[in-house]
């Protein structure tokens, strides 16, 4: 058997090997690695794949979530409202900004922001929702997007785990989550499902003006060059992640097939077990699992973890605790949040490897090592 992992990036990498390693040689044989048509193509190629008007690249996820809040405008002493079970990219940018992430709990099954949750977290220096479509499971975005109208404020989506996700409304539309809020934000950190062989972001939106101020920011706030208009800062993704990227996104929905596969085996496999909650799919997303993730009932995790271990089988814990408990929030009054369904879930999850290459032997082993432990 091949040796387990969280993810197996050089497997996949081995598959599309002669084309990426053509594509990388032409970039330095062109030496244009910053900007230039390669970074044009990948951004317009994930355009049409999002069904997004605009796609502006970026350096990685974490900026794109930085840049969407300058450009929307939101300043010190507003007030975003995000789950706190999340990784903390999402709130970190808010904070770095003077903005109060104001934490709010996430649906029990879902892992997602709870919009009941949103709605009477509302103040009048509230600005904007951060969803975040955690492990590769869609938010709610029907009724976020309703309370977002309702009460005139923007949405931000943290897509960092759900690229490549279809949502439907009630109105039989289908849209990529990505492209629903006012700005979407992705990541192509390597692990990710679209996931560049170094750092990489993209930040989504359907309106020309922000846009243009995405990517000005972006770029020094310049208007032309040398010409700053606004403060901004430098995020680029170079044309050799580009490059990569673009050839990558051909196989992304081949990619979610997989990864959609693979749960479907783990949850075959771990039906009827009481201690194991396999994780929830809403009818109204495809899921692109990101991640595999259980929730366990009285079960003890840590042992589960050291006895899969033992037999070679990583686990992860994401996240072991949540955003508003991290000491970085201390001065945000983080501790004051009062979350039982954030801290109920953090001290149950576990995930399991999921990736493009597990195979059937595999998988085997990791269920069969998890139920006799549970037995
Ligand atoms: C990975 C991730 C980010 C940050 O992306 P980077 O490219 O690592 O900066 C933000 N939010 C979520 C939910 C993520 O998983």
């Amino acid at each position: 058997m091949r040796p387990l992992q969280m993810v197996d990036t050089k497997s996949q990498y081995l598959k599309i090997k002669d084309r990426v390693d053509a594509a990388v040689i032409a970039v330095m044989e062109s030496s244009q690695f910053i900007g230039g048509q390669v970074v044009n193509n990948f951004a317009n190629n994930l355009a049409k794949y999002n069904g997004s008007k605009h796609v502006i690249t970026c350096a990685n996820g974490t900026d794109a979530l930085q840049i969407a809040m300058m450009a929307l405008g939101l300043k010190a002493g507003d007030e975003v409202i995000t789950p706190s079970f999340t990784y903390i990219a999402t709130v970190e940018v808010a904070a770095l900004l003077g903005i109060k992430p104001v934490f709010v709990e996430v649906d029990k099954q879902t892992f997602c922001i709870d919009p009941i949750a949103i709605e009477k977290a509302i103040t009048p220096k509230t600005k904007a929702i951060v969803p975040v479509h955690l492990y590769g499971h869609a938010a709610d975005m029907e009724a976020i997007m309703a309370i977002a109208e309702k009460y005139n404020l923007f949405v931000i989506e943290d897509n960092a785990q759900g690229i490549g996700n279809n949502y439907s409304f009630s109105n039989g539309t289908m849209k990529k989550t990505g492209s629903i809020g006012h700005i979407g934000c992705t990541s192509f950190y390597p692990s990710k499902n679209l996931g560049a062989f170094g750092d990489g972001g993209a930040i989504f939106t359907e309106d020309d003006e922000l846009a243009n101020k995405l990517r000005m920011i972006a770029s020094h706030g310049q208007s032309k060059r040398y010409y700053h208009d606004v403060v901004g800062c430098n995020s680029r993704l170079d044309a050799i992640q580009a490059a990569i990227l673009d050839i990558k996104l051909e196989h992304l929905d081949e990619y979610i097939d997989a990864r959609i596969k693979a749960a479907d085996f783990y949850d075959k496999a771990f039906a009827g077990i009481s201690k194991i909650e396999t994780p929830f799919r809403a009818a109204n997303n495809m899921h692109v699992f990101h991640q595999y993730t259980l929730i366990l009932h009285n079960a003890d995790r840590d042992a589960l973890s050291a006895a899969l271990a033992a037999k070679g089988i990583p686990s992860m814990i994401y996240y072991p605790v949540p955003a508003h408990r991290q000491k970085m929030f201390d001065a945000f009054g983080g501790s004051d949040f009062h979350l039982p369904v954030t801290d109920w879930l953090t001290e149950r999850v576990i995930s399991l490897p999921i990736h493009t290459e597990l195979d059937e032997e595999q998988q085997t082993f990791i269920a069969d090592a998890v139920k006799e432990f549970l037995k």
